[in-house]
């Protein structure tokens, strides 16, 4: 009879670290876990290259105002421009949310497509925006991939911080088949990771993957 040796991989321990991290640390967003599919998708175009706590700050003046599809499509640009103007380019984004929610409510009843490829050809919503949708709201494993989260895989398997997402993407497709993986708590752990340590220039010697990290321990 074996006895079954159970080790674990670096990547079972990737995201061990990482996940635990973000049980002491996740930040508080109102999106984060939310079940509304109209505001997560909304959310995730309003932080396209736009930090969290602008787009924080303005959150629920946008969802007291438009708490529906319906109520979004309704709307004018001028109003929806008024409240995301702290975002910046608020006249093209408030026609595009708009365009996107009349296109829902006459075309798809007002439902949100919980499928990655039809939801990424609404205009204005896009691979990055689909995938997360799906996967904050769902739990699906799908890739979701970002600069905070690009730069902290990069890092921390290459120990580089290459141009393009391509290292990462295929780090995280070899993530994502793990077992028991809370993929949502991973990511927004992951996220918040990058944002408090990782960033440009790392503060590693704060950062909880400081030992096994490959960038961290090539630079000493
Ligand atoms: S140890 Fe440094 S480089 Fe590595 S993930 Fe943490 S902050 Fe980034």
């Amino acid at each position: 009879m074996f006895c079954e040796v159970r080790t674990t991989n670096k990547y079972e321990s990737f995201v061990s670290n990482v996940t635990k991290w973000g049980i002491d640390h996740l930040g508080v967003f109102p999106w984060r876990f939310c079940e509304d599919s109209y505001k997560i998708l909304i959310t995730e175009i309003l932080l396209v290259r736009t930090s969290r706590d602008k787009v924080n700050a303005i959150w629920q003046d946008f969802f007291a105002r438009f708490p529906t599809i319906s109520a979004l499509a309704k709307s004018t640009p001028s109003e929806i421009s008024s409240i995301i103007h702290p975002l910046g380019l608020q006249r093209i984004r408030a026609s595009q949310i708009l365009e996107l929610a009349i296109r829902l409510v006459e075309e798809l009843d007002g439902i949100v497509p919980l499928n990655i490829d039809a939801l990424a050809r609404l205009k204005g919503v896009g691979q990055y925006v689909a995938s997360a949708t799906i996967c904050f709201l769902t739990g699906e494993k799908t890739l979701v991939i970002d600069s905070n989260i690009n730069r902290v895989i990069d890092r921390f398997f290459s120990g580089e911080d290459h141009d393009n997402y391509k290292s990462s993407m295929t780090i995280l497709e070899r993530i994502l088949p793990l077992d028991n993986l809370d993929v949502r708590m991973f990511y927004f752990s992951l996220i918040d990771l990058g944002y408090e340590y990782c960033r440009r220039v790392p503060d590693c010697e704060k950062c909880v993957l400081r030992t096994s990290c490959s960038y961290n321990i090539h630079r000493h």
